[in-house]
């Protein structure tokens, strides 16, 4: 019987990176159920869909197909149509577009068994909005991760720059709340804490901190 770990949090609170550590210090996969909704977000950008009226959503997921694939060092892969496309969905665009397309109900439908067949089949940390109230409500551990907005803007901030990607801290921030207010008003799974879930907040814990607490949480609850 597989493991699951059910991490959820508002954006930029780290939820990936310290994510991926601790799965990796368990010998867990990681999931980053976030890409899942970046790919729908995508495939409507290219193909001219806007989030609302829904039924023009509805026609495009009956025409794409979405894959969760791991390459040999681990890392997850997400497909559309067969395409690798993890590295298109980073941008700032495709944040904002999977923000306003995850609120559509049958984008979340869509992708919910992928994500439990994940879940079944490998010891997972998931991460995602609604992945302990929703897709895992029976996960062994659910946490709800999360920092100030500003201390997640900086972080994100400091990440793009890093990449090359000429961005302003405060469009970021910007960007930050905007999602925070999307995910957590919207009628279909809003962001919030599971029930029973422990909460962490990173806003005064560096990375390396970050990752031994939620090790920590974890092997405490397993
Ligand atoms: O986690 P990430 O920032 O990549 O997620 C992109 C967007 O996808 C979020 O702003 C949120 O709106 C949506 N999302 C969601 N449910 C999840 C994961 C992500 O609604 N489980």
């Amino acid at each position: 019987m597989s493991v699951a770990i059910a991490l959820d949090g508002p954006a930029g609170a780290g939820k990936s990176s310290i994510a991926k550590r601790a799965a990796k210090a368990l010998d867990f996969i990681y999931v980053d159920t976030g890409a899942l909704y970046r790919t729908i977000g995508l495939a409507a950008t290219r193909k001219g869909v806007e989030p609302i009226p829904s039924i023009e959503v509805e026609k495009l997921l009956s025409e794409i197909t979405v894959d969760l694939t791991f390459n040999e060092k681990g890392e997850q892969i997400v497909l559309l149509d067969g395409e690798d496309v993890s590295g298109l969905i980073r941008t700032p665009e495709a944040s904002m577009m999977a923000s306003k397309i995850s609120a559509v109900p049958s984008v979340r439908a869509y992708l919910l068994d992928l994500q439990r067949n994940m879940a079944k089949s490998h010891n997972v940390i998931m991460d995602g909005r609604d992945i302990g109230t929703v897709v895992l409500p029976d996960a062994k551990v659910k946490i709800f991760l999360t920092a100030s907005p500003e201390a997640r803007a900086q972080r994100r901030y400091k990440e793009l720059c890093e990449k090359g990607m000429d961005v302003k801290y405060e469009d970021i921030l910007n960007d930050v709340i905007t999602r925070d207010y999307n995910d957590s008003h919207r009628e279909t799974a809003p962001l919030k804490p599971a029930e029973g879930c422990v909460m962490v907040d990173t806003t005064e814990l560096d990375f390396e901190q970050s990752v031994e607490k939620i090790i920590s949480v974890i092997k405490e609850n397993i």
